[in-house]
């Protein structure tokens, strides 16, 4: 039967079986950033258009055609945020943290929105876990977000994610190098897709994104950024790669990583696994943005930072481990209808003991009931029938050794907490 309500396209359910997933992601992601001292900050789900329009920049995919944009009643244009750092900078202003001891260290964790086409692992409503670290340039604090990173895959135990590095300079030595990059494509122009010649026209660095078997060869030859860097850069580059280095983190340079938003500076990198095939490889990225305050219209302040899609890295934890939902200690059942208020209180008191109880209401009879125990995967099961109840006592079942004993109502919860604490 069709229904009325669909699931909107490229959003999913975060089911009961995904949350274990879930849990372990955020836990991680908590317990790693705290660990370098970063602080949570969360921002709305929406914020004003202009906002991604001049941080991200007008000639992004993102901003150019992947955007959720709507208008409240006062005719304000809105969009639901397609990333989270132009926000965070926004809000690192409003707040006056710039008055703050300085570098603030901050991370997110929360919804994101891109009108993609949806595949596999590309959502219009996806996840992000972030950090961003505002208000000092060193080349070292690049290094911090990418080991935080990296350090928080080796939480999850998950193998086989690859770090590719690259230095995409800044506005001394970037714009002599766009040209340069024009001056080299020039003459094959004709040879091109007809994405990289739009490209070519809005920004020549973004070629290097191209998939199209066509313009692979010429980009292979193309001249490479880190060949062409000021001194400035060239020298945080090497301190970079250094740090990286002597904190025994390999990574692969790769002069094609671009990144596909208008506002990094100098180091940008990106968390890669193969197990997610194909273009959408990527578990995450980010980069120095030293000129994104200013470009939002705030006092010129560096930043660097990091956005990990948690979907994908959800589909990765998949693959390597199975976890399983939390399960009950205690699953609660009365077999006759008389004695249901009687059970539910009990369960209420050991719920005050921090038990956890689940409550099956409703008459059926006891192998019926066990079996739903056992399906829930509780420990024990509480039983009170009619004999019980008139002799004060309740029977508590354990679920895996089959075994049950009947203990005196007052026994209850020591009995249950013995039980639970032997296991
Ligand atoms: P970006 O902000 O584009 O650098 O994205 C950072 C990470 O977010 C990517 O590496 C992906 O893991 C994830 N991501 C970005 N867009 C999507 C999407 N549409 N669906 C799922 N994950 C995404």
């Amino acid at each position: 039967m069709a229904s009325i309500a669909q699931r909107p396209r490229g959003t999913q359910d975060l089911l009961p079986a995904d949350q274990p997933y879930w849990a372990a992601l955020e836990a991680a992601a908590k317990d790693v950033a705290e660990r370098f001292g970063y602080q949570r900050i969360e921002t709305p789900i929406f914020e004003a258009t202009d906002l991604f329009v001049r941080g991200v920049g007008e000639a992004t995919d993102i901003v150019s055609k992947e955007m959720f944009t709507f208008s409240d009643r006062g005719g304000r244009s809105l969009t639901l945020r397609p990333e989270g750092t132009a926000p965070i900078v926004r809000a690192y202003f409003d707040a006056g943290m710039q008055l703050q001891p300085q570098p603030v260290r901050l991370y997110y964790m929360g919804p994101y929105f891109r009108s993609e086409r949806p595949q596999a692992g590309r959502f219009h409503e996806f996840h992000q876990f972030g950090i961003e670290t505002i208000g000092d340039a060193s080349p070292l604090l690049d290094v911090e977000a990418i080991v935080l990173g990296w350090n928080w895959f080796a939480g999850l135990e998950i193998a086989g994610a690859t770090l590719h590095l690259n230095s995409i300079g800044d506005e001394v030595c970037r714009p002599a190098y766009r040209e340069r990059l024009r001056d080299y494509y020039r003459p094959h122009l004709a040879r091109l897709s007809e994405e990289s010649r739009a490209r070519f026209e809005r920004n020549p660095l973004r070629l290097f994104d191209s998939k199209d078997p066509q313009d692979e060869a010429l980009k292979r030859d193309a001249p490479r950024i880190v060949d062409h860097l000021c001194a400035p850069c060239a020298e945080a580059f090497r301190i970079v790669k250094e740090a990286l280095a002597a904190e025994e983190i390999p990574f692969e340079l790769n002069p094609n990583l671009v990144r596909g938003l208008d506002y990094y500076t100098r180091t940008v990198f990106e968390y890669q696994h193969e197990s997610l095939g194909g273009a959408q490889n990527s578990l995450g990225g980010g980069g120095r943005y030293d000129g994104l305050a200013a470009a939002l219209g705030y006092r010129s302040t560096p930043g660097v930072g990091f956005a990990m899609g948690m979907d994908r890295t959800a589909i990765v934890l998949k693959q390597s481990k199975p976890f399983t939902p939390a399960a009950p200690d205690v699953y609660a059942v009365a077999l006759e209808a008389k004695d249901e208020l009687y059970v539910f209180h009990l369960a209420a008191t050991l719920r005050a003991r921090r038990i956890t109880v689940v409550f099956d209401p409703g008459p059926a009879r006891l192998d019926a009931k066990l079996r739903k125990a056992a399906r829930r995967g509780a420990r024990l099961a509480l039983l009170v029938g009619p004999e019980e109840r008139e002799k004060n006592q309740v029977v508590i079942r354990d679920m895996q050794e089959k075994t049950q004993t009947s203990v005196a109502e007052r026994d209850l919860l020591s009995t249950i907490s013995q039980m639970l604490g032997g296991a």
